[in-house]
């Protein structure tokens, strides 16, 4: 396969440059992921550097697993599997498994994910009468993780009480995670840098860097691009400043700076041409971005027609709002089911929070949906905790695991006791587990008075994990599934009956979870899946440089790190080869939606206070959010506004809405779902067009179910709509920023 075919003369050129150091910048749909794949390929095809000696950074694993799909189409399945490809932390742990000995790391260090660190968090906070919210607190000490300061350095320079309050709690908080050999996200990052500036022989295979959404990066993750490269110095970066969203996450634009003057030699390329979205969505998403006085003007060449426009609604409420949406996707797929399937559309948020309407109207319609970052899948009790025994398990010192789950269910250890016992850990300097141990097999005493019934749960409890880490660990140790070990587990602490108990009406579902967690487990655990892992967890071998080569002992780990950094069992389904294809509507917020495409896009809520939202005090940052959320749609958008809120609190339409001029780009009471708009989407999608006998039919099965704010007027098109086409234009619309299409709406 050629894999420069279909390439614009800028992505060729970005491909194939030989430039070391190369950025592409271009703004959203101009193939900038599409030239990076591309790049991969080439680099490999054509300039024979070896797969297993190119990192690719993504900044999802979604993202990640999408392109190893699309390279392995340019040099198959043999090569795609060898290439380092995935989000930073995902590679960073990577190489802290296999060359964190060299700075002292353990192999089975256990990883912290946020929900993690909040609770340690919300235990350091409660402990010492402090009133800062735990979530809070952690993007706080992450904010000062990122720019390289400990806790040791924050407390010389705190004056204010709070100041020290917060020194006090950054300080507790590395020593909790350290006593359980936990990291955090960011001590994945740093601690990877550490290793990479003290031990630079581990990267001195690498030859090439290529980072996708560069924009987003921030100061941990451009010193790891620039330690990954540290031996050839070879870089490309794809990014668009106008779609830097992740400020609040410490993402730095001036990283694009930083870079040119690092390597003065960098090579920036631009691409102008959009091949996502209509001309229609195009315009009205550029007059939103161009807001932004501040901003350089860009070129941005529509390479589709005009397209349907987009739709600017408002409801009388949230509820409503949420059934305007549902029938709306109704509509669409009832036309002939051809034209727009659910997985076509894509509801995406500015807050995970507003999604409970929606979800709720399209539960009631029984329109299947999959939610990407919202309640995650493997931060649900009940799965939480079977992977609380599995990570205590793999790594009994995990304090914090330990104390989750020494109680549940219940043992009859009371929070006393386990404080008491706790804290003669602590003062023996040992593990909460070891000293448990021992009080249990009677090696050692406590100083904690245990009544008979605790004994004996204690008992109880380090038996359940005995037997499992005996199980990982025998002889025959390989032939362990991490199946084998939740079914231990269920059995030896008999949560099924607890779930029962626990949660009475809600116990099928709760148990279902256990099962898809069991049939995560068994997919990750499959032999050949094993073997594959395996071959794509083992960096390459460096001569003379101590590696520790996973082994299958290690499917364990590499399944809980795995499960760490996956944002949901939704996301890893979609993925997965063997999973069915569902046709599922997407709900998303708008960060999480970065990258991806949908042919039909929905943002509700666009109200003062949603975006731009109440407790973000940058502007610009909010504009450039909604800009991105309107650039994930290929054919249709559809922006709504409540005039009540969930509060039934009046709204006021976001003010980026509402700037002169901004109307004009919008329609206000359309589409309904006419033949035009059908065949409209149908040529965008380059689908079936539905027959006029479809759409009729269509319509009548939507009218019985008319609501009154909306009528239907299902007439036929106007003659000029139906000539809308979405090939590529005949008569491309003028570059953005040279001349304005007044009135190509009216
Ligand atoms: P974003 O900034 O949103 O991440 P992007 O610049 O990375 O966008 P891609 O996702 O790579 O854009 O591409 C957007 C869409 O345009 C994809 O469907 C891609 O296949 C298509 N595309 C890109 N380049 C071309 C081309 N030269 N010809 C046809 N289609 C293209
Ligand atoms: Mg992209």
């Amino acid at each position: 396969m050629d894999l420069l075919h279909g390439l614009n003369a800028a992505q060729k050129a970005a491909v194939t440059s030989d430039a070391a150091v190369l950025q592409v910048l271009a703004p959203p749909g101009s193939g900038k992921t599409k030239t990076l794949t591309a790049r991969v390929a080439y680099l490999i095809a054509h300039r024979s550097l070896k797969p297993w000696n190119i990192i690719t950074c993504t900044f999802t694993r979604k993202a990640a697993n999408e392109m190893k799909e699309r390279i392995r189409t340019f040099v198959g399945e043999e090569h795609a599997k060898q290439i380092k490809l995935g989000t930073f932390h995902a590679i960073a742990v990577q190489y802290l498994r296999q060359y964190g000995q060299h700075i002292g790391l353990g192999k089975d260090f256990g990883i912290a994910d946020s929900s993690d660190s909040k609770a340690v968090l919300k235990r350091i906070i409660k402990r010492n009468s402090f009133t800062i919210e735990p979530g809070a607190a952690l993007s706080r000490i992450s904010s000062q993780k990122v720019r390289g300061i400990n806790s040791e350095q924050l407390a010389l320079k705190a004056k204010h009480i709070e100041q020290q309050e917060f020194a006090q709690i950054f300080a507790e908080y590395e020593t909790e995670l350290k006593a359980s050999n936990l990291l955090d996200y960011d001590d994945l990052l740093l601690q990877c840098c550490f290793l990479m500036t003290t031990h630079p022989q581990c990267v001195s295979n690498v030859e090439a860097v290529l980072i996708d959404e560069f924009q987003d990066t921030n100061t941990t993750q451009y010193d790891l691009m620039r330690l990954f490269a540290q031996k050839r110095n070879m870089i490309t970066i794809v990014g668009d400043p106008d779609q830097s969203i992740y400020s609040f996450r410490s993402a730095e634009i001036q990283n694009l700076t930083r870079m040119k003057e690092h390597w003065p030699d960098t090579l920036t390329i631009n691409l102008e041409e959009n091949y996502r979205s209509s001309g229609a969505i195009l315009h009205a998403a550029q007059n939103i971005i161009e807001q932004d006085e501040s901003r350089p003007p860009k070129k941005l060449q529509a390479t589709h027609g005009l397209g349907l426009c987009p739709v600017l609604r408002k409801l009388p409420t949230a509820a409503a709002e949420a059934t305007w949406l549902v029938s709306e996707i109704q509509r669409m797929c009832a036309l002939s089911g051809k034209v727009v399937n659910p997985s076509d559309c894509a509801v995406l948020l500015r807050s995970a929070a507003l999604s409970r309407m929606i979800e709720a109207a399209l539960s009631k319609a029984g329109v299947p949906y999959r939610m990407v970052g919202g309640v995650r899948f493997f931060e649900r009790a009940e799965v939480k905790l079977v992977l609380d025994y599995l990570r205590v398990i793999n790594q009994p010192d995990n304090n914090e695991a330990v104390e989750r789950i020494i109680n549940v269910p219940s043992r009859r250890i009371g929070d006393a006791t386990i404080k008491g016992l706790l804290n003669e850990a602590k003062a023996k300097s040992t593990s909460f587990w070891t000293f448990i141990r021992e009080v249990s097999q009677g090696k050692c005493r406590s100083k904690t008075k245990l009544a008979a019934p605790a004994e004996k749960g204690l008992a109880s409890f380090v038996n359940i994990i005995l037997s499992g880490r005996r199980k990982l660990t025998s002889v025959d140790s390989d032939k362990v599934s991490v199946v084998d070990l939740i079914n231990l587990v269920i059995k030896k602490a008999d949560l099924q009956a607890y779930l029962k108990n626990h949660y009475e009406n809600e116990y099928e579902a709760r148990w279902s979870n256990i099962e898809e967690l069991m049939a995560l487990a068994a997919d990750a655990c499959d032999p050949d899946k094993v073997r594959a892992m395996m071959q794509e967890e083992t960096l390459p071998a460096i001569d003379g440089f101590e590696q520790r080569a996973p082994t299958e002992e290690d499917a364990l780990s590499i399944f809980l790190a795995n499960v760490a950094l996956t944002a949901s069992a939704e996301e890893k389904k979609a993925d997965g080869e063997e999973s069915e294809p569902v046709q599922q509507v997407t709900i998303s917020t708008i960060h999480s939606a970065k990258g991806l495409e949908w042919p039909v896009v929905f943002i509700p809520a666009c109200f003062d206070g949603s975006i731009p939202h109440s407790r973000s005090d940058d502007n610009d940052e909010e504009r450039r959010l909604l800009y991105v959320g309107m650039t994930r749609a290929q054919a249709m958008l559809y922006l709504s506004c409540p005039i009540k809120n969930t509060q039934r609190e009046d709204t006021t339409m976001s003010s980026f809405l509402t700037q002169p001029g901004v109307g004009s780009f919008f329609e206000e009471h359309g589409p309904s779902m006419s033949f035009a708009t059908a065949t409209g989407l149908a040529t965008t999608l380059k689908r079936d067009r539905p027959s006029h006998d479809a759409f009729q039919d269509g319509k009548k099965s939507l009218e019985r179910d008319e609501d009154d704010y909306w009528p239907l007027n299902g007439e036929e098109p106007p003659a000029e709509r139906a000539k809308w086409d979405y090939g590529r234009a005949e008569n491309p619309l003028p570059a953005f920023g040279t001349t304005r299409p007044a009135s190509w709406m009216s």
